[in-house]
């Protein structure tokens, strides 16, 4: 593999601006936004790279650690031009990413025979085709920008492993591909009349492709700070999950300092809800393990720092300190109504909803309410709070 001193982000724009598509600066950060690939009025190419938090899975079950904070490379192309030849930039801008050439599988979904000149296109440029992807229909970074008619989607794969038998494709679970990205050729759009391409790739799929990772925590600012975070809060590889505990508060942290730097300081609604959200589930997994919460907003200044953010001015690191040590009266007060509530021998159903309430009209995370019984010996089957929290809703 060819070493590389700057970042594949960095060389994805560089092969595109050489190719004479225009450099978009990126918008200004909102949570939950898809991300941007420039203005697709003007006929020609675009490429930006946009930061974006998506807090939306958060709350999902089984609890996992998909990474908050993104930064997208995308490229488009607007204007009547030959696949191969719009496929062939984005190729190229992948290659000089590093990616493996022999390694990129492309699946395709399309209406009836619409994707056939893409197909040829993709043959032309050697890449291989792994039949359809049936999920291709709706790419989640895509799905908010409809223009024109949809068109022709592409998905694009890279190989990390050997096959776990012959019948392995890119829709096998056992980790032999990484998704890279999905295009879009679409018809002409209504407003300009004329046809788009666009493409969106997650830079860390593009950077553990290009280094053989299956995981983004393997790559260096994230495995950086794992170890430096690990060193400083040992407490939480007392969990019963260290690891999962440990990526939980590397990933917030990383999307909080993302979130100050651009002005969303901890609040109730939009972007800064977000950045209280991330803080209380930081904060709460701290709590469960032990580990000081005041030394949350320092962590916070070290994600940022790893990453070349702006640094975390006074005002955001007070607003940070000024959240931690709410969250510390909310627990201690949650604690104490949880202590009356078990003074009154609650039935089953009744502990249920009075957790379910500390969780959702307290704050006080549900870990750290089960963490609790567990200390009273008491063992509550998640499936009675969750009927109890939607009987409340
Ligand atoms: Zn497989």
């Amino acid at each position: 593999m060819i070493a590389h001193t700057a970042e594949p982000a960095q060389l994805f724009v560089e092969s595109l601006t050489g190719a004479g598509y225009r450099r978009h600066h990126p918008r200004s950060l909102g949570a939950d936004d898809g991300p941007l690939s420039g203005d697709l009025r003007r006929e020609g190419g675009s490429v930006a790279l946009q930061w974006g938090v998506h807090t939306g899975r958060l709350g999902a079950l089984p609890e996992a650690v998909p990474l908050t904070a993104r930064r997208t490379l995308s490229a488009a192309w607007v204007g009547p031009r030959l696949p191969q030849d719009v496929l062939g930039d984005v190729f190229e801008a992948l290659w000089a990413c590093g990616l493996d050439r022999d390694a990129v599988v492309c699946r395709l979904a399309d209406r009836g025979r619409e994707g056939d000149p893409v197909r040829a296109a993709l043959a032309r440029l050697g890449i291989p085709q792994a039949g359809e992807d049936p999920d291709a229909g709706a790419p989640p970074d895509t799905s908010h920008r409809r223009h024109g008619t949809p068109g022709v989607l592409l998905s694009l794969d890279c190989e990390l492993g050997p096959a776990c038998s012959p019948a392995c494709t890119p829709d096998c679970l056992c980790g032999r591909y990484l998704h890279l990205g999905d295009g879009r050729f679409t018809r002409p759009a209504r407003s300009t009349g004329l046809p788009v391409f666009e493409f969106l790739a997650a830079e860390d799929a593009v950077s553990c492709g290009a280094a053989g990772l299956a995981d983004p925590f393997d790559l260096p600012p994230l495995r950086g700070l794992l170890e430096a975070v690990g060193a400083r809060l040992p407490e939480l590889l007392t969990l019963p999950a260290p690891g999962q505990a440990l990526r939980l508060v590397v990933d917030h942290t990383r999307a909080v300092a993302l979130l100050l730097a651009a002005g969303f300081g901890p609040g109730p609604r939009g972007p800064a809800r977000a950045t209280r959200r991330l803080l209380r589930r930081m904060a709460g997994t701290m709590a469960l393990a032990g580990a000081p919460v005041a030394g949350l907003a320092d962590l916070v200044a070290l994600a940022g720092g790893a990453h070349g953010f702006p640094a975390v001015s006074v005002a955001a690191r007070y607003l940070v300190e000024r959240e931690t040590a709410a969250f510390d009266r909310v627990v201690a007060a949650g604690h104490r109504r949880f202590l009356c509530c078990l003074a009154r021998r609650p039935t089953p159903d009744e502990l249920a909803v009075e957790l379910a309430r500390l969780r959702s009209e307290r704050g006080v995370p549900l870990a750290l309410t089960l963490n609790w019984c567990r200390q009273h010996g008491i063992s509550v089957p998640l499936s009675l709070i969750a009927a109890a929290d939607a009987r409340d809703v």
